[in-house]
């Protein structure tokens, strides 16, 4: 489903906390940059990323903090050989 924002569009709220999860492992951003939140569109009844307003609880659990750091350290480890 494309949305008139043109924005990538997740089918669920779950959907998008991991997509978010897994973007802020893939470009390691720095704490408040890049997009830091999910959102239900009004126009698309999809959700989509924000990088704008208040940063996701999600992202600070102690589970979600632990497993991005792990990854982001994993992948620059794999790097290193590169
Ligand atoms: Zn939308």
């Amino acid at each position: 489903m494309k949305c008139v924002s043109g924005k990538n569009s997740y089918d669920s709220e779950e959907v998008a906390k991991e997509a978010l999860i897994q973007n802020r492992i893939r470009f390691n951003h720095r704490k408040g940059s890049g997009p830091i939140n999910i959102y239900e569109c009004s126009d698309c009844g999809a959700w989509h990323f924000t990088s704008t307003g208040v940063e996701a609880s999600f992202l600070n659990d102690d589970e979600v903090v632990k497993r991005v750091e792990k990854e982001i350290r994993l992948r620059d480890w794999a790097d290193e050989f590169n």
